[in-house]
C-alpha cells in the first residue's frame, strides 16, 4: 500500500518508518505543521513529497495514511483523512475526549475505511500467548491480574509529554491507554469501573500527572490493578494474570520490541512458557491492518478499541480528581 505520513514524529522515524518499509509499503510523503520541519524530515527519511497542508497531504495518490502527531490533533486529523477516503493507522490515544472518539469512529464507517488505533502491545507474541494460556482455562476462574509499567521517559521524549504545553500530556494518555487494551484484549473482558490515585515527580511541570496506580473491575469479575510512570529508570514490565489453578507472571512484556518471558506455575509446579513469535509488532500490525483493508479481518486494535480506551483514561483522570470510583459506562454515555 502507499502512505502519507501526518506527523513528523520520533515514532514515524524509530519505528513506523522501517516497519511500512520492512512490510514492503510504500511511503508518499509526510506533513508537518513545518514546511521546513516536512522538507527536512523527508529528506533524512528518503520520502519524495512534502507539506505543512493536511489537505494537500490527503490529495496524494495514498491509500492510507499514519497520524502520529501530538495527541490533541489525532481526532481532526483521522475524521479528515477518513473523509478523504483514505484508511487510517493513528496513534494512541485515539483522542482527548469521548465526544470525539464516536465521531472518529463513524467517520471511517461512513466513509468505508479501516479504523486502527496502534495500540501495538496486542500484537506482541507475548500477550498473543498470554491470550492463549487465559482462553484455554489453565489458571481456572480469573480473579486477579496486574501490570507494572512504569518507564524511565527517555530524555529525547521528555517534551510534551510531561510539560503540559498542550493538552494529552501525562501517563495516563501516554501510558494508561495501552495498559487497558492490553487488559482488555488479554482477559477478554471489558472494564466497568475505574478507581485512581495519580501524583506528579520533579520530572514533570504544572502538574503533569506522571505516576498512577489505578484498579479496575472487569465485567467477568476480573479486578486489575496498573501502574504507569515516566521516572522510573530501573523497573521491570510486567503483566501477570492470577486464577484459581493457575498463576502467569510474565517480565518486560509492555514494551515496543517483542522481548520478555511467561513463567506459569500450577499445582504440578513451574515452567516458563515457550514464545516463539517474536516478530516486530509494528510489522504484525501493519500486516492485520493490511489484511483489514483487504477485506478480511480486523486490526488488531480497532477505532472502537481506542475509543474505550479513551474512555478508560477519562474515567481514571476524573477519579483521581474527583477522588471517587467512575463507572465507564457513565463516561461512555456522558
Ligand atoms: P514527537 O514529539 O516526536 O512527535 C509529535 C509531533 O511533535 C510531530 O508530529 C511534530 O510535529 C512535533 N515535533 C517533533 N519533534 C519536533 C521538533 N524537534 N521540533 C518541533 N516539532 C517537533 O512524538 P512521538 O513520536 O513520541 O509521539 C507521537 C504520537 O505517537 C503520540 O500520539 C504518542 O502517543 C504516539 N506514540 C505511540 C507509540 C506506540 O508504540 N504506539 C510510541 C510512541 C508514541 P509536526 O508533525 O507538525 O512537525
Amino acid at each position: 500500500m502507499k502512505w502519507a505520513l501526518l506527523g513528523a514524529s520520533d515514532i514515524a522515524a524509530t519505528r513506523l518508518i522501517p516497519a511500512l518499509r520492512l512490510a514492503g509499503h510504500e511511503i508518499y510523503g509526510v506533513c508537518s505543521a513545518s514546511d521546513d520541519r516536512a522538507r527536512d524530515y523527508a529528506q533524512y527519511h528518503d520520502l519524495a513529497h512534502s507539506t505543512s497542508d493536511l489537505a494537500e497531504a490527503l490529495s496524494w495518490p495514498v491509500d492510507a495514511v499514519y497520524v502520529s502527531t501530538t495527541n490533541e490533533l489525532h481526532a481532526h486529523q483521522v475524521v479528515a483523512s477518513a473523509r478523504a477516503g483514505k484508511h487510517v493507522l493513528a496513534e494512541k490515544p485515539l483522542a482527548l475526549s469521548v465526544a470525539d472518539a464516536p465521531t472518529m469512529v463513524s467517520a471511517a464507517r461512513i466513509h468505508g475505511v479501516v479504523l486502527a488505533t496502534n495500540h501495538h502491545l496486542r500484537a506482541s507474541g507475548t500477550h498473543e500467548k498470554i491470550r492463549e494460556i487465559v482462553g484455554s482455562g489453565e489458571l481456572g476462574e480469573v480473579y486477579f491480574a496486574r501490570v507494572a509499567h512504569a518507564v524511565g521517559l527517555s530524555p529525547r521524549l521528555q517534551g510534551w509529554r510531561i510539560t503540559g504545553e498542550r493538552p494529552g500530556a501525562g501517563v495516563i494518555w501516554d501510558i494508561l491507554v495501552h495498559n487497558v487494551d492490553t487488559l482488555r484484549a488479554d482477559l477478554a473482558s471489558e472494564p466497568v469501573e475505574v478507581t485512581a490515585l495519580t501524583a506528579t515527580t520533579p520530572l514533570s511541570r504544572d502538574g503533569v500527572v506522571d505516576m498512577s496506580v489505578c484498579t479496575f473491575r472487569f465485567a467477568n469479575g476480573v479486578l486489575a490493578t496498573t501502574t504507569e510512570g515516566f521516572a522510573v529508570p530501573h523497573g521491570r514490565t510486567s503483566f501477570e494474570v492470577h486464577g484459581s489453578r493457575g498463576s502467569l507472571v510474565a517480565y518486560d512484556v509492555m514494551r515496543q520490541d517483542p522481548l520478555g518471558d511467561i513463567t506459569l506455575t500450577t499445582a504440578s509446579g513451574s515452567r516458563e512458557v515457550e514464545v516463539t513469535d517474536r516478530e516486530n509488532v509494528y510489522v504484525k500490525t501493519l500486516r492485520r491492518f493490511t489484511e483489514a483493508v483487504e477485506g478480511r479481518g480486523a486490526p488488531y486494535s480497532t477505532g472502537e478499541d481506542g475509543r474505550i480506551a479513551v474512555a478508560c483514561a477519562v474515567a481514571a483522570l476524573t477519579s483521581a480528581t474527583e477522588r471517587r470510583s467512575v463507572r465507564v459506562a457513565d463516561v461512555l454515555h456522558s
